[in-house]
């Protein structure tokens, strides 16, 4: 049995073979939650769910969505406060 830390399906195993023939399991450690938008708490979709180190591997197009706020509005939100920012500087 794993220690407590471990017994948890958010760390993915890896099986490694042991030059001795044995194999053991290594684990990796746990996926992070998804980002969320700010305003509606609906996760974001369009970029990879890694931890930060595996991140740093992708290239620009993978990381955050090439919209303004994208990595931290959801399109919806997005549209809907560009409406809301129009209405209130076009009324005054
Ligand atoms: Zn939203």
């Amino acid at each position: 049995m794993p220690r407590p830390a471990l017994r948890t399906r958010s760390r993915k195993r890896v099986y490694k073979a042991l030059p001795g023939g044995k194999t053991t399991i290594h684990y990796k450690s746990e996926i992070p939650a998804p980002a969320k938008c700010r305003i509606c708490n609906k996760p974001l979709s369009g970029f990879s769910r890694l931890n930060p180190s595996e991140i740093s591997k992708l290239n620009k197009s993978r990381r955050r969505v090439s919209r303004i706020y994208g990595g931290s509005l959801c399109s919806e939100c997005l549209k809907k406060g560009l409406k809301e920012a129009v209405r209130v500087s076009s009324s005054s």
